[in-house]
């Protein structure tokens, strides 16, 4: 049973182990393998710290080394397939998994230069409400509520007007404040407050697609006690012309 990263990957890509009667220390993976074939690297790789100090690799971690496709796009591979996803293409895929997609694994990146898929070398996610995935040089854990709530979350503050740059911030400007509902305001503020400084948020923020032409799911921070309609927010004329000067 295929359990790691690099042999998934491998095994996906039609590779094939040659015999180079090698055995040795991985330095990726730090297993004990068969047909390993000397460590070279070049001048410029930055990730030395992620290595075991050894001067083999098996063949498998060898492929992901020198393959620029791991390090320079977002991909997903499960039992079923290897798959490149454009930014906007992440977070329905991960909403979409099915029992034939475990194990899975996803890499994300924001700097399409990091060699990030270091970090799930063992990593092989078995269950699809909470797993880990990669982030460029970070391991976050995600699970379906959280996606849930935090796209609902960016989604209202987006139907006000309010910019990824100030949901990052975990600020709401006062112009925008102003035309947020009474009864929204504090739960959109508090929800906001929780997740400042937080890699899961900036994540969520950053691959979340904003489509203007949907209305906003109005987010339930918990349970509601009663549930309160409210109409979409409108600003005035000459509240608005008041901040545009
Ligand atoms: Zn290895």
């Amino acid at each position: 049973m295929i359990d790691q990263l690099s042999s998934y990957l491998f095994t996906h890509h039609a590779q094939s182990i040659i015999n180079t009667k090698h055995v040795g220390i991985c330095a990726i993976c730090g297993r004990r393998q068969s047909n390993v074939i000397p460590l070279r690297l070049s001048d410029n790789f930055t990730a030395m710290e992620y290595l075991y100090q050894t001067g083999w690799l098996c063949q498998p971690c060898g492929f992901l080394l020198r393959t620029l496709t791991f390090r320079t796009s977002n991909w997903f591979v499960s039992q079923k397939e290897f798959v490149t996803l454009k930014w906007n293409e992440i977070l329905p895929k991960l909403q979409s998994l099915t029992p034939a997609d475990t194990p899975f694994l996803l890499y994300s990146t924001q700097t399409y230069k990091k060699q990030g898929w270091f970090l799930l070398i063992s990593r092989l996610n078995y269950d699809r409400e909470e797993f880990e995935i990669g982030y460029d040089m970070n391991v976050i854990t995600l699970s379906q509520t959280r996606i849930t709530l935090d796209s609902q979350l960016i989604r209202e503050l987006a139907s006000y007007k309010c910019n990824k740059t100030s949901m990052r911030k975990a600020e709401i400007p006062y112009y925008i404040l102003k035309t947020i509902p009474d009864e929204r305001r504090l739960i959109l503020l508090t929800e906001l407050g929780k997740r400042k400084n937080n890699i899961v948020w900036e994540w969520m923020l950053h691959f979340t697609e904003l489509d203007s032409t949907t209305s906003p799911p109005i987010f339930l921070a918990s349970p509601p006690k009663v549930v309160v309609e409210h109409p979409k927010p409108k600003i005035k004329k000459e509240g608005l012309n008041k901040w545009l000067i």
